[in-house]
């Protein structure tokens, strides 16, 4: 019996370019005796197949459920043809259409093929620094405009060599349409200069530079999403220089180590955290420290953890395997510039920083730091999502009108959403400076751009003074949506939990301009997601001399000492106060009681500072939550004992005095405990303090679900400590996984609050 051919038209949508999905689709059809074509479209890939019913079936669940590695489906849809008589399956032309939605890739390490091909000596790109195929390779850093294709990527000046356009056009090769494909004869080149741009003319680029390197000399290394600045992490000097001229003080910098057997010598690392560091992502690990270790103390002073990478390009790979325990691979930037992506731009921007430049010839269209996770409680968290992970988006449990929400100012990130998805940009810095400025609104263009969404909604903060609220209203046409701080970062929480509230939400932060004017950040909110009521926060407290409280933590102690024993705070034998001088705690206090230059606070962050100087830890910071942080580092992560703390309600919300907390802490000190004692027992009064006003929330509002966020949740014990309370207390924790609790997610929430507004 002749059984009857039938035509049918598949639609894929997701990240299905890029990916080497059409010669998946190529080889599967044809092992399903399917004729017909497959080809790009701006949606994502269009496939019309024709053959026995029964054949076709099958060929759809296996689409399915066995895509390429890099691939991510989102929609399958399929349609009824008419035949067309196919003598063959082929793979067809690129097709620009109206609807272009098309998902990008993100930028993902070499793949183990072509690491195998990259240490072959018998292989022609034995040793090519730039080997990719479409396993693996750069994707979002190259991209200009979509489709995928050669010519709107920064390939398009590199023109194939003949056995190169071979692999490019076999359908059965791995760099079939690899957009990147390039070799030794007709590919991108490395280039090596000295500090005056005269050219180093050697053989063998790599082993020079590894040479210089292990002299002690800084490189400038041109990676995938920006320059690294490379130093040998075992050498102090070298480690200690790089320091001095990057202006970074004391922040930890990055290393990237060869494999895990190298890492295993100076940090601790768990099996999760073992594959977290080998995805092809390949982000930043936070790993604790070994002590003693062989690297320098320079590299990530007063910290339990050092910052470790697995090499990600075939440049790394080549570089590392020169017998390096670990290399410092900090972004080549200065201090909190963006990232240097331009040769020109490194020369000018690094001439008094770097000895040597290692650079080459491939554009980078758009820059895209390292990513930054660490393992708590039992799951990934990000403290900076970028390179590897953008422009995966985040998936929304309902669709939603196109939005633009413009982040707040620190850490900056946008968002765009657009369907039931939310696209998150990669870590644009601090929008304090004109450069950044410039890589936020180039990055607005560019995501527009290649999402092809416009949207008529723009969200941005509060704060009236923030660069990116400034850039929202500029919009004359758009609706603009200003969100309150710590509503987005609820917000954000829920958004990639897919739950839509309402939530009791801990926002615990640093900083976020609140409705009346003050500055917040130890809040309890109720929330859903177009609106929120107060319901608890920590008392207010004066931040003498306004940003400056925010540098220099003592004039918080200062502040909250008063607060606690107004007149009597003098006769405290307080070493604090000894160190610090009289006359300077004097002045400050003359500030708040004259109300000058002192704003309110009732954040959260600034009482950790605070604390943090009281017992002694620092009383000045070279960046945002250093002391809070080192205040962590050094707290014992026993939090079963507490302070004193008491809360009034006025006009029912709760407010939280600080005084019985900073009262037990100085006796503490008086009588002589340790430091890492005292940092327990107020990680441990926090935990215990908001689970119980959780508690009354919940008794108040029959809400059960709590939603954790800001960047005071990057404070491991009390996340960690935080969770398990609520859990035990039969509360349902949500916390964030997709994106950063920091002011790197709160884009997301401007973006959910704003499309949700009446
Ligand atoms: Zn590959
Ligand atoms: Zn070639
Ligand atoms: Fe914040």
């Amino acid at each position: 019996m002749q059984r009857e051919c039938i035509a049918r038209r598949i639609e894929v949508e997701g990240i299905v370019q890029g990916v080497g999905f059409r010669p998946f689709v190529y080889q599967l059809a044809n092992r399903h005796n399917l004729k017909g074509e497959v080809l790009n479209t701006s949606s994502g890939v269009s496939i019309h197949v024709e053959g026995i019913g029964k054949d076709i079936d099958s060929f759809c669940r296996e689409l399915k459920k066995n895509g390429p590695p890099l691939a991510h489906i989102t929609d399958v849809s399929d349609y009824p043809e008419t035949m067309k008589n196919h003598n063959s399956f082929s793979i067809a032309e690129s097709r620009p259409d109206a609807s272009r939605s098309v998902l990008i890739s993100p930028d993902v390490s070499i793949c183990d093929d072509c690491l195998k091909e990259l240490f072959d000596t018998k292989d022609r790109r034995f040793r090519y620094p730039f080997i990719n195929c479409t396993n693996c390779g750069p994707r979002y850093t190259i991209i200009d405009d979509i489709p995928y294709d050669r010519p709107n990527t920064s390939m398009k000046h590199f023109r194939m060599c003949g056995k190169c356009q071979e692999e490019y056009d076999d359908p059965g090769n791995r760099r079939f349409h690899a957009q990147p494909n390039a070799c030794h004869d007709c590919g991108p080149f490395l280039t090596l200069y000295d500090n005056n741009r005269k050219m180093i003319d050697v053989k063998n680029p790599v082993e020079t530079t590894a040479g210089l390197l292990k002299q002690g000399y800084i490189v400038a290394i041109k990676g995938l999403g920006g320059f690294h600045l490379v130093a040998d992490a075992e050498n102090d000097k070298a480690v200690y220089t790089l320091r001095k001229r990057k202006l970074r003080e004391e922040k930890p910098f990055a290393i990237m180590s060869f494999d895990i057997e190298k890492i295993k010598r100076f940090a601790v690392i768990e099996p999760e955290e073992e594959v977290l560091i080998s995805s092809n992502r390949r982000p930043i690990v936070l790993l604790k420290k070994k002590e003693p270790n062989q690297l320098s103390g320079e590299v990530s002073p007063k910290n339990k953890y050092f910052g470790t990478m697995l090499p990600y390009t075939p440049l790394h790979y080549l570089l590392m395997q020169h017998d390096f325990t670990a290399l410092v691979m900090t972004s080549g930037n200065r201090s909190e510039e963006p990232i240097s992506i331009d040769n020109e731009d490194a020369f000018i921007r690094f001439s008094d920083i770097a000895d040597f430049y290692l650079t080459h010839n491939r554009d980078i269209y758009l820059r895209s730091d390292d990513s930054i996770v660490k393992r708590t409680a039992g799951e990934t968290r990000f403290i900076r999502r970028s390179r590897g992970y953008v422009p995966t988006p985040v998936f929304l449990n309902r669709t939603m009108q196109p939005v633009l929400a413009c982040g707040a100012e620190l850490k900056n990130t946008v968002c765009i959403t657009r369907d039931n998805k939310a696209f998150l940009s990669q870590h644009i810095g601090d929008l304090e400076n004109l450069s950044t400025l410039e890589f936020f609104e180039l990055t607005i263009r560019h995501m527009k751009r290649i999402l092809d969404v416009y949207p008529e909604i723009v969200a941005c903060d509060l704060h009236p003074d923030y660069l990116s609220t400034k850039y929202a209203l500029s919009h004359k046409k758009a609706k603009v949506v200003r969100v309150q701080h710590h509503h987005a970062h609820i917000a954000a929480c829920m958004a990639e939990n897919m739950i839509d509230g309402p939530v009791i939400g801990l926002s615990f932060d640093g900083t976020g301009y609140g409705e009346d004017g003050k500055i917040w950040g130890g809040e309890i909110l109720v929330a859903e997601k177009s609106r929120y009521k107060r319901a608890a926060h920590i008392s207010y407290i004066p931040m003498p001399g306004s940003a400056a409280a925010i540098k220099e933590p003592w004039r918080m102690a200062a502040s909250y000492l008063y607060d606690a024993f107004g007149e009597e705070m003098w006769g405290l034998n307080l070493p604090f106060l000894k160190a610090t001088g009289a006359d300077k705690i004097r002045f400050i206090i003359d500030m708040i009681s004259k109300k000058i230059n002192s704003p309110e606070t009732s954040s959260l962050g600034r009482l950790f500072d605070g604390i943090s100087a009281i017992i002694g830890i620092r009383n000045l910071v070279c960046f945002e939550g250093q002391a809070a942080m080192e205040l962590e580092m050094l707290s014992a992560e026993n939090t079963a004992e507490t302070y004193d703390y008491e809360w009034i309600s006025d006009n029912n919300v709760f407010k939280i005095l600080t005084a019985p907390i900073i009262k037990g802490i100085v006796a503490d000190v008086h009588n002589g405990i340790h430091q890492s004692v005292i940092g327990g027992k107020f990680h441990g009064t926090v935990i215990r303090m908001f689970t119980e006003l959780c508690e009354i929330t919940r008794k108040d509002t029959d809400i059960e679900r709590v939603a954790l966020s800001g960047g005071v949740f990057q404070n491991s014990i009390l996340l960690s400590g935080m969770i398990k309370s609520l859990e035990e207390n039969r509360f349902k924790v949500y916390t964030h996984k997709l994106v950063p609790a920091n002011d790197g997610g709160i884009s997301l929430g401007q973006a959910i609050v704003a499309g949700s507004a009446d």
